[in-house]
């Protein structure tokens, strides 16, 4: 197969799609598109390493330098495209450069959230870009406020921390991480940012956040006010899906996909977290957002797009690092599942796997990524057997 695909976004799932296409013998041209200035990297380490300083872009990019060329795929970084005709299957670059495609694929991700505040002090974090104003900020002491106890939030809590800043995280909702892990380890997620000294409020809305005095103050929706020299908005993402829709491409959260990848237009593919595909173990749409989702998404996509066989939808799957800590989550938790749990939270040693009908749904585990791999397989069987199996563990 020869011709053109054009990738437009150089975070995991665009960069794996253009390595994929490759390592399947795709002979034609592929070229790899993308606003950031960077070659592409580990965007998990933006929170990590890259915060804390502990490493530079080069120790995180996803693939050495020579790789792009060695493997004769056009990798343009620091190149925004403006626009898709899905009519003459062209794409527009900021330069005013169009490029002609014979499949395309979106893998534009997802931006930060943000509230308000239009201050130099106020943050968000998603590129490596964003590194650096927030590292000065919080770097040798300075003070900092998180709004939103999420993974983000709590992970560049975690790290400022780390590097000496006074912590204060404030989350809207009862618990911290309440998306991805059940109670008694949230619980236990807080109880370590209280021991290493952040300051943790739940149930605190932020209803306004300005400038003020010296910082930041942020203004709750009961009356109280929380000051720092700097903040960070951790409220979530939206998937960048401005393209899609200019171009009339189908979107409803994200840019809606079949379970080839394809969406609305001709030739037009997405992947990653700004693609919501039909997942069948949820019965449901959703959108990856998390690394390794994204990742094997990208690897499906490209092999769609070569009309080769997909492989089953995976169950999802992620991971963080918070005060030296690492947690694995899979799947999907709610608060209102029945849990078993072999092991001890509060000793951080722990398997808890959730069971929704008898039926497990969702796993956490701490320092058990073998058990963790076994439940993952126990969520994709999904039936009851199995969540004895889990409960006699
Ligand atoms: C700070 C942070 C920490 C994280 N930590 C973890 C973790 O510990 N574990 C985990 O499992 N997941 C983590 N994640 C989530 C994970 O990184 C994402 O799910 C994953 O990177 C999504 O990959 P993607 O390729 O779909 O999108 P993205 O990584 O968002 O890449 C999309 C790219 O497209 C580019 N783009 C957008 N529009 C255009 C355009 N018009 N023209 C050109 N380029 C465009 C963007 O600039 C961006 O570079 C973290 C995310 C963040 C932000």
């Amino acid at each position: 197969m020869s011709g053109r695909i054009v990738i437009v976004g150089t975070g995991v799932a665009g960069a794996t799609a253009a390595q994929t296409l490759r390592r399947e013998g795709y002979a034609g041209e592929i070229v790899l598109l993308g606003a950031e200035p960077d070659l592409p990297y580990r965007r998990p380490a933006v929170s990590k390493e890259l915060l804390a300083a502990t490493a530079s872009v080069e120790r995180v990019l996803l693939k050495p330098v020579k790789f792009w060329a060695d493997n004769a795929i056009e990798l343009r970084p620091a190149i925004r495209v403006e626009a898709v005709d899905t009519d003459r299957a062209t794409v527009r670059l900021h330069t005013g450069e169009v490029l002609g495609y014979d499949s395309l694929l979106l893998a534009t991700g997802a931006r930060a959230r943000t509230i308000g505040a239009d201050s130099p002090r106020v943050y968000t974090l998603r590129t490596r870009a964003d590194v650096a104003g927030l590292h000065s900020a919080v770097d040798a002491g300075g003070s900092l406020l998180v709004l939103g106890g999420g993974l983000i939030g709590c992970e560049v809590a975690a790290t400022a921390r780390g590097l000496g800043a006074r912590v204060t995280l404030l989350e809207a909702g009862p618990a911290l991480l309440d998306r991805v892990v059940p109670a008694p380890v949230s619980e236990m997620v807080r109880a370590l940012h209280r021991e290493h000294g952040v300051t943790v409020e739940t149930e605190v809305r932020t209803a306004e956040l300005a400038e003020g005095g010296e910082g930041v103050i942020a203004t709750t929706a009961d009356g109280r006010a929380f000051t720092a020299a700097a903040a960070l908005v951790a409220i979530g993402s939206v998937p960048d899906t401005a393209l899609a829709e200019a171009a009339g491409i189908a979107v409803d959260d994200g840019i809606v996909v079949d379970q080839h990848y394809r969406t609305s237009a001709s030739g037009v593919f997405a992947a990653g977290d700004v693609a919501s595909a039909f997942h069948p173990h949820r019965d449901a749409f959703e959108r990856a957002q998390h690394w390794n989702a994204a990742q094997s998404d990208g690897a499906a996509a490209a092999k769609a797009m070569l009309g080769l066989p997909a492989a089953p939808a995976e169950i999802p799957w992620g991971w963080t690092d918070q005060h030296g800590v690492s947690m694995q989550f899979a799947g999907w938790v709610h608060p209102h599942d029945e849990l078993v749990v072999d092991g001890d939270p509060a000793a951080r040693d722990f398997l808890a796997v959730a069971l929704r009908a008898g039926r497990p749904v969702g796993a956490v585990a701490m320092a058990r990524p073998r058990e963790l791999r076994a439940a993952r397989a126990l969520i994709a069987a999904g039936d009851p057997w199995a969540a004895e199996l889990a409960r006699v563990r």
